[in-house]
């Protein structure tokens, strides 16, 4: 649910080392961030949760209050046991997380993710106390036969479906998969149109009178188109892949939120 505020998360995807993350999170963590106009959040790959962790709490004590929020780029859809290789929501929450990407168009993709699977994810995310980042979006092909609308409505319906009233706590993020890491971004026209088609789902399924559901765009986003995407009515924020890799551009893109 939104605060008002506009939410801009970076996704570092399977990027980064130790330094690198340490010399990106310092310049990050040392701009004047206005948490009252903006919200941010990083979500980076679990291996790095902890170095994160630590360096953004070593910057809250003594800051003026507001900090960049933690996240995570994926969680199992189980509980605790034999799953090789997941990593659960209390492991998650361990590390302070607050946010998880779940669904996003890679993970759907190269690990054949259903929206089923994405549901439960959800579920685990909310059942932890964090707020699930839902990305849905459809594909070039699925744009040019005319699919987009019934392609984002079948991936945010079956997250509703299984969630019911706890679906004000999400964020959804719109993701065109033919706009990612490709630079080509969808128009704001396109972006807000698909937003619109969202919200009046999220609407209908009974998010609560007066609160509103954030819906960030994602794709390419980058100083340059933040500030016209950002403006649009029905989008609150943004999920920025390569361009949050690069302190410069990340802060530019919060600028303009
Ligand atoms: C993403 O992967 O969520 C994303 C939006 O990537 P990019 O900004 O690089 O297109």
């Amino acid at each position: 649910m939104t605060n008002g505020k506009k939410l801009i998360v970076g996704n570092w995807k399977m990027n980064g080392s130790a330094q690198s993350n340490f010399h990106l999170l310092t310049q990050l963590l040392r701009a004047d961030l206005r948490f009252d106009v903006c919200d941010t959040a990083v979500c980076v790959p679990s291996v790095y949760l902890q170095q994160v962790k630590t360096q953004i709490s070593d910057q809250i004590q003594g800051s003026k209050g507001g900090s960049i929020g933690l996240g995570a780029q994926d969680v199992s859809a189980h509980e605790e046991g034999a799953y090789t290789g997941e990593i659960s929501v209390s492991m998650l929450r361990e590390f302070g997380v607050s946010y998880v990407i779940v669904g996003h168009s890679e993970r759907r993709q190269f690990h054949h993710e259903t929206d089923q699977l994405v549901a439960i994810k959800a579920k685990r995310a909310l059942g932890a106390g964090m707020t699930p980042i839902v990305c849905v979006g459809e594909t070039s092909q699925e744009r040019e036969s005319g699919m987009t609308e019934a392609v984002v409505r079948r991936q945010l319906a079956a997250v509703i479906h299984l969630n019911g009233h706890c679906i004000n706590e999400i964020v959804v993020a719109y993701e065109p998969v033919w706009a990612i890491g490709t630079g080509l971004t969808a128009t704001p026209e396109q972006a807000q149109s698909v937003h619109a088609v969202l919200r009046a789902q999220l609407d209908a399924a009974g998010a609560e009178n007066g609160r509103r559901i954030r819906i960030l765009y994602g794709g390419s986003m980058n100083p340059a188109n933040a500030k016209t995407l950002l403006s649009q009515r029905d989008i609150d924020g943004g999920l920025v892949g390569g361009a949050s890799l690069k302190a410069v551009d990340f802060l530019s893109i919060i600028a303009s939120a």
